[in-house]
Protein backbone atom coordinates (compact mmCIF):
# COMPACT_ATOMS: atom_id res chain seq x y z
CA UNK A 1 0.00 0.00 0.00
CA UNK A 2 1.62 3.46 -1.10
CA UNK A 3 2.02 5.84 1.17
CA UNK A 4 3.56 9.21 0.62
CA UNK A 5 5.42 10.01 3.94
CA UNK A 6 8.91 10.68 4.11
CA UNK A 7 11.45 11.07 7.26
CA UNK A 8 11.30 15.06 8.08
CA UNK A 9 15.26 15.16 9.76
CA UNK A 10 16.13 18.92 9.83
CA UNK A 11 19.16 19.71 11.93
CA UNK A 12 18.73 19.94 15.48
CA UNK A 13 20.63 23.08 16.75
CA UNK A 14 22.29 21.19 19.77
CA UNK A 15 23.88 19.03 18.30
CA UNK A 16 27.29 19.52 16.33
CA UNK A 17 27.46 19.72 12.40
CA UNK A 18 28.96 16.84 11.48
CA UNK A 19 25.95 14.16 13.25
CA UNK A 20 24.09 16.85 11.64
CA UNK A 21 25.32 16.14 8.14
CA UNK A 22 25.80 12.16 9.09
CA UNK A 23 21.73 12.18 9.86
CA UNK A 24 20.54 14.39 7.06
CA UNK A 25 22.64 11.86 4.42
CA UNK A 26 21.09 8.76 6.26
CA UNK A 27 17.65 10.10 6.07
CA UNK A 28 18.20 11.14 2.09
CA UNK A 29 19.04 7.44 1.56
CA UNK A 30 16.01 6.27 3.53
CA UNK A 31 13.43 8.47 1.76
CA UNK A 32 15.11 8.19 -1.52
CA UNK A 33 15.94 4.47 -2.44
CA UNK A 34 14.64 2.73 0.92
CA UNK A 35 10.98 3.79 1.44
CA UNK A 36 9.80 3.64 -2.29
CA UNK A 37 11.06 0.27 -2.32
CA UNK A 38 9.84 -0.96 0.72
CA UNK A 39 7.24 -3.32 -0.95
CA UNK A 40 9.94 -5.15 -3.11
CA UNK A 41 13.37 -4.80 -0.64
CA UNK A 42 12.72 -8.32 1.81
CA UNK A 43 10.87 -10.54 -1.37
CA UNK A 44 7.40 -10.15 0.85
CA UNK A 45 4.57 -11.99 -1.14
CA UNK A 46 1.41 -9.65 -0.78
CA UNK A 47 -1.14 -12.09 -2.81
CA UNK A 48 -1.12 -15.08 -0.34
CA UNK A 49 1.22 -17.40 -3.38
CA UNK A 50 3.05 -20.09 -0.66
CA UNK A 51 6.29 -19.54 -2.14
CA UNK A 52 8.05 -16.57 -3.24
CA UNK A 53 8.93 -16.67 -7.61
CA UNK A 54 12.81 -16.71 -7.71
CA UNK A 55 12.97 -13.92 -9.60
CA UNK A 56 10.83 -12.11 -6.70
CA UNK A 57 14.29 -12.93 -4.33
CA UNK A 58 16.69 -11.88 -7.18
CA UNK A 59 14.87 -8.57 -7.64
CA UNK A 60 15.01 -8.05 -3.99
CA UNK A 61 19.23 -9.39 -3.74
CA UNK A 62 19.68 -6.98 -6.32
CA UNK A 63 17.74 -3.89 -4.77
CA UNK A 64 19.69 -4.64 -1.70
CA UNK A 65 23.31 -4.81 -2.64
CA UNK A 66 22.28 -1.31 -4.88
CA UNK A 67 21.40 0.25 -2.52
CA UNK A 68 24.03 -0.64 0.36
CA UNK A 69 26.36 0.02 -2.63
CA UNK A 70 25.03 3.78 -2.13
CA UNK A 71 25.38 3.68 1.91
CA UNK A 72 29.20 2.94 0.88
CA UNK A 73 29.61 5.34 -1.12
CA UNK A 74 27.78 8.35 0.98
CA UNK A 75 29.93 6.78 3.96
CA UNK A 76 27.32 5.76 6.36
CA UNK A 77 28.21 1.92 6.03
CA UNK A 78 28.81 0.04 9.29
CA UNK A 79 28.35 2.64 12.31
CA UNK A 80 28.92 0.04 14.89
CA UNK A 81 32.26 -0.52 13.57
CA UNK A 82 35.78 1.52 14.12
CA UNK A 83 37.27 2.99 10.93
CA UNK A 84 40.18 0.10 11.01
CA UNK A 85 37.60 -2.44 10.84
CA UNK A 86 35.52 -0.89 7.69
CA UNK A 87 33.26 0.96 9.83
CA UNK A 88 32.35 4.93 10.52
CA UNK A 89 34.11 5.46 13.51
CA UNK A 90 31.70 6.77 15.04
CA UNK A 91 31.23 8.46 18.84
CA UNK A 92 28.66 6.66 21.16
CA UNK A 93 26.14 9.69 20.75
CA UNK A 94 27.22 9.77 16.97
CA UNK A 95 25.74 6.40 17.12
CA UNK A 96 22.77 6.44 18.76
CA UNK A 97 21.64 9.90 17.23
CA UNK A 98 21.91 8.10 13.51
CA UNK A 99 20.00 5.17 14.35
CA UNK A 100 16.76 6.95 15.03
CA UNK A 101 17.24 7.77 11.53
CA UNK A 102 18.08 4.52 9.99
CA UNK A 103 15.61 2.45 11.35
CA UNK A 104 12.65 4.55 10.14
CA UNK A 105 12.04 2.48 8.02
CA UNK A 106 12.05 -1.82 9.36
CA UNK A 107 15.12 -4.07 8.35
CA UNK A 108 17.02 -0.68 7.18
CA UNK A 109 19.89 -1.08 9.65
CA UNK A 110 20.59 -4.05 7.12
CA UNK A 111 21.28 -2.00 4.43
CA UNK A 112 23.72 0.52 6.39
CA UNK A 113 25.64 -2.79 7.10
CA UNK A 114 24.40 -3.41 11.02
CA UNK A 115 23.06 -6.70 11.61
CA UNK A 116 21.67 -8.57 14.55
CA UNK A 117 23.60 -10.68 15.89
CA UNK A 118 26.48 -10.49 13.78
CA UNK A 119 26.38 -6.34 14.99
CA UNK A 120 27.09 -7.80 18.27
CA UNK A 121 29.20 -10.28 17.82
CA UNK A 122 31.63 -7.76 16.04
CA UNK A 123 31.84 -5.09 18.59
CA UNK A 124 32.33 -8.29 21.17
CA UNK A 125 35.30 -9.20 18.81
CA UNK A 126 36.74 -6.19 18.42
CA UNK A 127 37.34 -5.73 21.96
CA UNK A 128 37.84 -9.13 23.12
CA UNK A 129 39.48 -10.85 19.70
CA UNK A 130 43.00 -11.36 19.79
CA UNK A 131 44.94 -10.30 16.15
CA UNK A 132 44.28 -14.02 15.11
CA UNK A 133 40.79 -14.06 15.84
CA UNK A 134 40.39 -10.58 14.09
CA UNK A 135 41.97 -12.47 11.00
CA UNK A 136 39.81 -15.37 11.10
CA UNK A 137 36.49 -14.58 12.56
CA UNK A 138 36.00 -10.57 12.37
CA UNK A 139 37.29 -9.46 9.25
CA UNK A 140 34.86 -12.30 6.92
CA UNK A 141 32.10 -11.30 9.48
CA UNK A 142 32.49 -7.31 8.56
CA UNK A 143 33.26 -8.21 4.98
CA UNK A 144 29.85 -10.39 4.94
CA UNK A 145 31.66 -13.50 3.97
CA UNK A 146 30.24 -15.19 7.17
CA UNK A 147 27.32 -15.18 9.38
CA UNK A 148 27.05 -15.58 13.03
CA UNK A 149 25.06 -16.46 16.27
CA UNK A 150 25.24 -15.70 19.80
CA UNK A 151 24.13 -18.38 22.02
CA UNK A 152 23.38 -18.29 25.51
CA UNK A 153 19.56 -18.47 26.26
CA UNK A 154 18.63 -22.28 27.58
CA UNK A 155 15.23 -23.81 27.00
CA UNK A 156 15.38 -25.34 30.95
CA UNK A 157 17.15 -22.15 32.68
CA UNK A 158 15.54 -18.75 33.09
CA UNK A 159 17.08 -16.52 30.30
CA UNK A 160 16.98 -13.74 32.87
CA UNK A 161 19.29 -15.14 35.27
CA UNK A 162 22.53 -15.34 33.79
CA UNK A 163 23.65 -17.00 36.54
CA UNK A 164 21.56 -19.93 35.97
CA UNK A 165 23.49 -20.97 32.54
CA UNK A 166 24.48 -24.81 32.60
CA UNK A 167 26.33 -25.61 29.93
CA UNK A 168 29.90 -26.29 30.50
CA UNK A 169 33.06 -26.46 28.59
CA UNK A 170 36.27 -28.12 30.59
CA UNK A 171 39.36 -27.58 29.54
CA UNK A 172 41.20 -30.90 28.35
CA UNK A 173 44.70 -30.05 26.97
CA UNK A 174 44.84 -27.39 24.23
CA UNK A 175 40.82 -27.82 23.82
CA UNK A 176 37.26 -26.86 25.42
CA UNK A 177 34.94 -29.62 25.06
CA UNK A 178 31.40 -28.05 25.21
CA UNK A 179 28.44 -30.01 26.57
CA UNK A 180 24.58 -28.09 26.37
CA UNK A 181 21.37 -27.29 25.06
CA UNK A 182 21.17 -23.42 24.05
CA UNK A 183 17.64 -22.39 22.04
CA UNK A 184 16.93 -18.80 20.66
CA UNK A 185 20.60 -18.46 18.97
CA UNK A 186 19.49 -16.24 15.89
CA UNK A 187 20.83 -16.70 13.09
CA UNK A 188 21.53 -19.84 13.72
CA UNK A 189 21.16 -21.88 10.54
CA UNK A 190 22.95 -19.51 8.21
CA UNK A 191 25.83 -18.61 11.22
CA UNK A 192 29.31 -19.97 10.33
CA UNK A 193 30.16 -19.70 13.85
CA UNK A 194 28.61 -19.43 17.14
CA UNK A 195 29.69 -17.21 20.06
CA UNK A 196 28.85 -19.42 22.72
CA UNK A 197 28.15 -18.74 26.77
CA UNK A 198 29.74 -21.48 28.57
CA UNK A 199 30.19 -22.09 32.88
CA UNK A 200 34.03 -22.79 32.91
CA UNK A 201 35.93 -23.48 35.80
CA UNK A 202 37.91 -21.14 38.07
CA UNK A 203 41.25 -23.66 38.68
CA UNK A 204 41.86 -20.93 41.51
CA UNK A 205 38.73 -22.34 43.44
CA UNK A 206 38.44 -26.10 43.39
CA UNK A 207 35.55 -25.71 45.25
CA UNK A 208 33.45 -24.29 41.79
CA UNK A 209 31.52 -21.84 44.09
CA UNK A 210 32.80 -18.59 42.01
CA UNK A 211 32.72 -20.50 38.79
CA UNK A 212 32.10 -17.68 35.84
CA UNK A 213 31.33 -17.68 31.95
CA UNK A 214 33.09 -17.85 29.27
CA UNK A 215 32.42 -16.83 25.50
CA UNK A 216 33.87 -19.70 22.96
CA UNK A 217 33.62 -19.67 19.38
CA UNK A 218 32.40 -22.98 17.82
CA UNK A 219 32.47 -22.75 14.13
CA UNK A 220 29.74 -24.23 12.04
CA UNK A 221 29.80 -27.92 11.70
CA UNK A 222 31.74 -28.73 14.56
CA UNK A 223 31.10 -32.82 15.34
CA UNK A 224 28.50 -32.66 18.09
CA UNK A 225 26.92 -29.29 17.17
CA UNK A 226 23.39 -30.03 16.34
CA UNK A 227 20.43 -27.95 15.53
CA UNK A 228 17.93 -29.51 16.48
CA UNK A 229 15.21 -27.15 14.63
CA UNK A 230 14.37 -23.06 14.40
CA UNK A 231 12.03 -22.29 16.67
CA UNK A 232 8.83 -20.99 15.05
CA UNK A 233 8.08 -17.60 16.23
CA UNK A 234 4.73 -15.43 16.10
CA UNK A 235 3.35 -18.46 14.00
CA UNK A 236 6.11 -18.55 11.30
CA UNK A 237 9.34 -20.65 10.43
CA UNK A 238 12.41 -18.62 12.15
CA UNK A 239 16.20 -19.11 12.46
CA UNK A 240 15.78 -18.71 16.22
CA UNK A 241 17.97 -22.12 16.76
CA UNK A 242 17.50 -24.49 19.51
CA UNK A 243 20.85 -26.05 19.57
CA UNK A 244 22.45 -29.29 21.35
CA UNK A 245 26.93 -29.37 21.60
CA UNK A 246 27.24 -32.43 22.81
CA UNK A 247 30.79 -32.93 23.39
CA UNK A 248 31.82 -30.63 21.03
CA UNK A 249 35.66 -29.83 21.03
CA UNK A 250 37.01 -26.86 19.97
CA UNK A 251 41.16 -25.64 20.05
CA UNK A 252 41.41 -23.53 23.31
CA UNK A 253 42.33 -20.40 21.36
CA UNK A 254 38.89 -20.06 20.43
CA UNK A 255 37.86 -18.64 23.73
CA UNK A 256 37.01 -15.01 23.64
CA UNK A 257 38.98 -12.82 26.01
CA UNK A 258 40.66 -14.73 29.20
CA UNK A 259 38.62 -17.37 30.74
CA UNK A 260 35.34 -16.14 33.10
CA UNK A 261 35.08 -12.77 31.67
CA UNK A 262 31.91 -14.05 29.56
CA UNK A 263 28.97 -12.09 31.91
CA UNK A 264 31.36 -8.99 31.49
CA UNK A 265 31.27 -9.25 27.67
CA UNK A 266 27.77 -10.17 27.63
CA UNK A 267 27.02 -7.08 29.42
CA UNK A 268 29.59 -5.15 27.30
CA UNK A 269 27.34 -6.28 24.39
CA UNK A 270 24.02 -5.14 26.00
CA UNK A 271 24.67 -1.76 27.91
CA UNK A 272 25.56 0.46 24.90
CA UNK A 273 23.33 -2.00 22.71
CA UNK A 274 20.42 -1.08 25.12
CA UNK A 275 20.68 2.51 24.48
CA UNK A 276 21.09 1.68 20.23
CA UNK A 277 18.13 -0.51 20.19
CA UNK A 278 16.16 2.25 22.10
CA UNK A 279 17.07 5.02 19.34
CA UNK A 280 15.84 2.20 16.77
CA UNK A 281 12.29 1.96 18.64
CA UNK A 282 12.12 5.42 18.51
CA UNK A 283 13.13 5.63 14.79
CA UNK A 284 9.99 3.17 14.20
CA UNK A 285 7.57 4.89 16.49
CA UNK A 286 8.45 7.88 14.78
CA UNK A 287 7.01 6.34 11.17
CA UNK A 288 4.35 4.82 13.15
CA UNK A 289 3.63 8.23 13.70
CA UNK A 290 3.78 9.35 11.08
CA UNK A 291 1.54 6.43 9.39
CA UNK A 292 -0.92 7.41 11.79
CA UNK A 293 -1.39 11.05 11.33
CA UNK A 294 -1.34 10.08 7.16
CA UNK A 295 -4.27 8.22 7.58
CA UNK A 296 -6.32 10.14 10.16
CA UNK A 297 -5.48 13.42 7.67
CA UNK A 298 -7.45 11.57 4.73
CA UNK A 299 -9.91 8.53 5.72
CA UNK A 300 -13.58 9.62 6.10
CA UNK A 301 -15.84 8.13 8.24
CA UNK A 302 -20.03 8.74 8.59
CA UNK A 303 -20.37 10.53 6.18
CA UNK A 304 -17.70 13.94 5.55
CA UNK A 305 -15.93 13.45 8.25
CA UNK A 306 -12.59 12.88 8.58
CA UNK A 307 -10.59 10.92 11.72
CA UNK A 308 -8.56 14.38 12.28
CA UNK A 309 -12.01 15.53 13.57
CA UNK A 310 -12.74 13.08 15.84
CA UNK A 311 -11.71 13.38 19.53
CA UNK A 312 -11.20 10.20 20.10
CA UNK A 313 -8.60 10.06 17.29
CA UNK A 314 -7.37 13.47 18.42
CA UNK A 315 -6.48 11.94 21.92
CA UNK A 316 -4.05 9.58 20.07
CA UNK A 317 -2.09 12.07 18.39
CA UNK A 318 -1.36 13.52 21.78
CA UNK A 319 -0.95 10.07 23.48
CA UNK A 320 1.47 9.32 20.60
CA UNK A 321 3.59 12.46 20.71
CA UNK A 322 3.90 12.44 24.23
CA UNK A 323 5.13 8.69 24.12
CA UNK A 324 7.50 9.21 21.50
CA UNK A 325 9.05 12.39 23.11
CA UNK A 326 9.79 10.98 26.64
CA UNK A 327 11.08 7.71 25.30
CA UNK A 328 13.67 9.65 23.61
CA UNK A 329 14.29 12.63 25.57
CA UNK A 330 14.70 9.50 28.30
CA UNK A 331 17.07 7.64 25.68
CA UNK A 332 19.10 10.35 25.55
CA UNK A 333 19.57 11.73 28.95
CA UNK A 334 20.62 7.57 29.75
CA UNK A 335 23.21 8.01 26.48
CA UNK A 336 24.55 11.56 27.72
CA UNK A 337 24.94 9.85 31.55
CA UNK A 338 27.08 7.26 29.81
CA UNK A 339 29.00 8.91 27.78
CA UNK A 340 29.78 11.61 31.03
CA UNK A 341 30.79 8.23 32.58
CA UNK A 342 28.34 8.47 35.16
CA UNK A 343 26.44 5.13 36.71
CA UNK A 344 23.94 4.65 34.12
CA UNK A 345 22.54 1.22 35.53
CA UNK A 346 19.29 2.81 36.66
CA UNK A 347 18.73 4.87 33.24
CA UNK A 348 19.44 2.07 31.76
CA UNK A 349 17.03 -0.62 32.69
CA UNK A 350 14.67 2.28 32.74
CA UNK A 351 14.79 2.75 29.31
CA UNK A 352 14.99 -0.93 28.69
CA UNK A 353 11.36 -1.12 29.81
CA UNK A 354 9.45 2.17 28.91
CA UNK A 355 10.77 1.99 25.67
CA UNK A 356 9.58 -1.18 23.85
CA UNK A 357 6.26 -0.41 26.31
CA UNK A 358 5.58 3.11 24.54
CA UNK A 359 6.55 1.76 20.97
CA UNK A 360 4.14 -0.44 21.79
CA UNK A 361 1.52 2.14 22.74
CA UNK A 362 2.18 3.52 19.49
CA UNK A 363 2.19 1.13 17.29
CA UNK A 364 -1.08 -0.31 18.46
CA UNK A 365 -2.82 2.97 17.95
CA UNK A 366 -1.32 3.64 14.54
CA UNK A 367 -2.59 -0.18 13.66
CA UNK A 368 -6.24 0.93 15.43
CA UNK A 369 -6.35 3.96 12.55
CA UNK A 370 -5.53 2.04 10.08
CA UNK A 371 -8.37 -0.68 10.64
CA UNK A 372 -7.39 -3.87 8.27
CA UNK A 373 -4.97 -2.05 6.94
CA UNK A 374 -2.93 -1.90 9.77
CA UNK A 375 -2.30 -5.57 10.70
CA UNK A 376 -1.86 -6.88 6.85
CA UNK A 377 0.98 -6.88 4.97
CA UNK A 378 0.71 -3.77 3.08
CA UNK A 379 2.08 -1.86 5.78
CA UNK A 380 4.88 -2.51 8.22
CA UNK A 381 2.71 -2.14 11.57
CA UNK A 382 2.33 -5.66 11.66
CA UNK A 383 5.79 -6.40 12.11
CA UNK A 384 6.65 -3.44 14.41
CA UNK A 385 3.99 -4.29 16.72
CA UNK A 386 5.42 -8.41 16.87
CA UNK A 387 8.76 -6.45 17.25
CA UNK A 388 7.69 -4.23 19.95
CA UNK A 389 6.04 -6.88 22.18
CA UNK A 390 9.10 -9.05 21.57
CA UNK A 391 11.71 -6.36 22.84
CA UNK A 392 10.00 -6.71 26.23
CA UNK A 393 11.29 -9.95 26.65
CA UNK A 394 14.20 -10.10 25.12
CA UNK A 395 17.70 -8.51 26.46
CA UNK A 396 16.68 -8.83 29.96
CA UNK A 397 12.31 -8.84 30.41
CA UNK A 398 10.84 -6.03 31.83
CA UNK A 399 10.40 -7.69 35.66
CA UNK A 400 13.95 -8.40 35.83
CA UNK A 401 14.63 -4.68 35.05
CA UNK A 402 12.08 -3.53 37.34
CA UNK A 403 13.55 -4.95 40.33
CA UNK A 404 17.13 -3.53 39.59
CA UNK A 405 15.94 -0.32 39.35
CA UNK A 406 14.15 -0.38 42.66
CA UNK A 407 17.00 -1.96 44.55
CA UNK A 408 19.66 0.90 43.06
CA UNK A 409 16.84 3.42 44.04
CA UNK A 410 16.28 1.85 47.31
CA UNK A 411 20.54 1.40 47.89
CA UNK A 412 20.69 5.08 47.63
CA UNK A 413 18.19 5.97 49.98
CA UNK A 414 19.26 3.77 52.56
CA UNK A 415 22.48 4.85 52.60
CA UNK A 416 21.37 8.28 53.73
CA UNK A 417 21.14 9.83 49.77
CA UNK A 418 18.05 10.37 47.74
CA UNK A 419 18.12 10.48 44.28
CA UNK A 420 19.14 13.76 42.02
CA UNK A 421 16.58 13.43 38.87
CA UNK A 422 19.23 16.33 37.79
CA UNK A 423 22.08 14.13 37.46
C1 LIG B 1 13.00 -13.20 19.05
C2 LIG B 1 14.01 -13.54 20.10
C3 LIG B 1 15.35 -13.60 19.75
C4 LIG B 1 16.29 -13.98 20.71
N1 LIG B 1 17.61 -14.08 20.33
C5 LIG B 1 18.51 -14.59 21.21
C6 LIG B 1 19.87 -14.84 20.79
O1 LIG B 1 20.27 -14.57 19.65
N2 LIG B 1 20.70 -15.43 21.67
C7 LIG B 1 20.32 -15.78 22.92
O2 LIG B 1 21.13 -16.32 23.67
N3 LIG B 1 19.05 -15.51 23.38
C8 LIG B 1 18.13 -14.95 22.54
N4 LIG B 1 16.83 -14.73 22.95
C9 LIG B 1 16.42 -15.13 24.30
C10 LIG B 1 16.18 -13.96 25.23
O3 LIG B 1 17.38 -13.32 25.53
C11 LIG B 1 15.46 -14.54 26.46
O4 LIG B 1 14.18 -14.94 26.06
C12 LIG B 1 15.38 -13.58 27.61
O5 LIG B 1 16.64 -13.37 28.18
C13 LIG B 1 14.42 -14.11 28.71
O6 LIG B 1 14.80 -15.40 29.13
P1 LIG B 1 13.71 -16.58 29.17
O7 LIG B 1 13.01 -16.62 27.88
O8 LIG B 1 14.41 -17.81 29.62
O9 LIG B 1 12.66 -16.12 30.25
P2 LIG B 1 12.72 -16.37 31.85
O10 LIG B 1 14.05 -15.99 32.36
O11 LIG B 1 12.22 -17.73 32.13
O12 LIG B 1 11.69 -15.30 32.34
C14 LIG B 1 10.27 -15.48 32.12
C15 LIG B 1 9.56 -14.34 32.79
O13 LIG B 1 9.72 -14.44 34.19
C16 LIG B 1 9.68 -13.18 34.78
N5 LIG B 1 10.71 -13.08 35.83
C17 LIG B 1 11.98 -13.52 35.79
N6 LIG B 1 12.60 -13.27 36.96
C18 LIG B 1 11.68 -12.66 37.76
C19 LIG B 1 11.71 -12.17 39.07
N7 LIG B 1 12.81 -12.23 39.83
N8 LIG B 1 10.58 -11.60 39.57
C20 LIG B 1 9.46 -11.52 38.83
N9 LIG B 1 9.38 -11.97 37.57
C21 LIG B 1 10.48 -12.54 37.04
C22 LIG B 1 9.88 -12.16 33.68
O14 LIG B 1 8.68 -11.48 33.48
C23 LIG B 1 10.13 -12.98 32.43
O15 LIG B 1 9.47 -12.39 31.35
C24 LIG B 1 15.88 -14.29 22.03
C25 LIG B 1 14.52 -14.19 22.37
C26 LIG B 1 13.60 -13.83 21.44
C27 LIG B 1 12.14 -13.77 21.83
Amino acid sequence: MATNLKMNVKPVPTLDDEVNEIRLATAEIVNKEILPNEGKLWGWMSDGSSTTPKEVIEEAKSLRRDIQDKVKKARLWAPHLPQEFGGMGLSFMQHAYMNEVLSYSPGAASLFGVVAPNSGNQKILVKYGTPEQHEKWLKPLTEGRMQSAFSMTEPHNPGSDPTAITTRAVLEGDEWVINGHKWFTSNGHAADFYVVMCRTADPKDPTGKNEKMTQIIVPKGAPGLKIVRGVPVWGRASSHCEIIYDNVRVPKENQLGRTGTGHQAAQDRLGAGRVYHCMNSIGSMWRAFDLMIERLMTRKVHGDEKLEDKQFMQGFVADSYMDIQSARLMTIHCAEKMEAGADPRVDISSIKVYVPAAYHRVVDRAIQVWGAAGVSGDLPLAGMYQGARTLRLADGPDEVHKILIAKLVLRRYHAGESWDFGN
